[in-house]
């Protein structure tokens, strides 16, 4: 595999990042034991990269690792668990430099000094195929508290934490189709490659929101899929989505680019419910957080998501979200 073997490469990689969980055991054994506190449950989630698909095989290793550990931590922020432990399962192409891996191991690194959150086992094979990483994350939430997708209900208000479309616009910067300044273009493309998952402000909106759903595939995509569990439908403000002045400034320069902001993915945002009497938790827990939260619409009764524009019209909505069994084409590779 590289000119480390399996074992070597699990000593001095990965067990460094498993030193702060003793039921690791160093990477030592078969598997790790652990025990939940008394009161929580854990939340399990799994996502895998790929090359050629998710990333280049030339981007820069620490940061597949950064995006790939944060994918799955907003996934647990979504459900209000805080980060637990995580389980690598590493397929490495025949062939690959130490040096790569060694960048990979210090991206892992880094995020696990970040989000205070331990390698704690995982599998390391050699394969013909291209290099693909698959992350599991456990977290804890208390016992029955976690935030569902189910339950928000029609009078609920809409929200989403920090910015939305940065991700998505990042990548045309990436490919150089954006055509704005640098600096504006530096803070996209950062939005893209190293995703915030919302982790303290999930925690903090445990009993407060009523459902929650990271955006991953883009805002109207995962909005819907909110909706659909919940059994109500939607409507998005349009003039009221928050928009970085990264963004702001790619939307003023071309303004069909608000369709990249609706349907774009990547952004890891939290999008959730809340009823109306709970405008001051939510604050307390944007304010708690550090981290900005904007109301964006209501939920109603019915189906579907409906975005309205600043004239009081309904806009036809774009189905701009990725889906990897779809057409090809349609969306931004993840
Ligand atoms: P087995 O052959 O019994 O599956 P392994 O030799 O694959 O055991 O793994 C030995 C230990 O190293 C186990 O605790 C496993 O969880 C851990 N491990 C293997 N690969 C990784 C990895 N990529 N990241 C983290 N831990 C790993
Ligand atoms: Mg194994």
């Amino acid at each position: 595999m590289t000119r480390r073997g399996e074992f070597e490469l699990i000593g001095d990689l990965f067990a460094p990042l498993s030193r702060g969980t003793p039921g690791a055991y160093n990477l030592t054994d078969d598997a790790a034991v652990l025990d939940a506190p008394p009161g929580r449950s854990v939340v399990v989630t799994t996502d895998a990269v790929v090359a050629g698909v998710h990333f280049f095989p030339d981007d820069p290793p620490d940061l597949i690792a950064r995006k790939l550990v944060r994918v799955n931590l907003s996934d647990l922020a979504a459900m209000g668990a805080v980060p637990w432990g995580m389980l690598l399962a590493a397929c490495i192409p025949h062939g690959t430099e130490d040096r790569w891996l060694e960048a990979f191991a210090a991206g892992l690194a880094a995020d696990r000094a970040e989000f205070g959150v331990d390698l704690i086992g995982g599998d390391t094979v050699a394969t013909p195929g291209p290099a693909t990483f698959s992350l599991t994350a456990m977290g804890l939430v208390p016992t029955g508290r976690a935030l569902l997708r189910g339950g928000a209900r029609a009078g609920d208000l809409l929200y989403a934490s920090g910015s939305i479309g940065d991700a998505t616009l990042g990548l045309r910067a990436c490919r150089g189709t954006l055509g704005l300044g640098e600096a504006a273009e530096a803070f996209l493309v950062d939005r893209y490659r190293l995703p915030r998952p919302r982790v303290e402000l999930g925690r903090r909106l445990v009993g407060v929101a009523t459902a929650c759903i990271d955006i991953s595939d883009g805002l109207v995509q995962d909005l819907g899929h909110l909706c659909e569990v919940s059994g109500v439908g939607a409507q998005i403000d349009l003039g009221v989505i928050p928009l970085s002045a990264a963004a702001r400034l790619a939307v003023a320069a071309e303004p069909g680019r608000i369709d990249m902001v609706l349907g774009g993915g990547d952004d890891y945002e939290l999008l959730f419910a809340a009823d109306p009497a709970a405008g001051a938790e939510v604050a307390a827990a944007s304010a708690g957080a550090g981290v900005p939260v904007t109301g964006v619409g209501r939920f109603v009764v019915g189906a579907g998501v409906r975005v309205i524009g600043p004239d009081g019209r309904d806009r036809p909505v774009v189905q701009g979200g990725y889906r990897h069994f779809g057409t090809p084409g349609s969306g931004d590779g993840r």
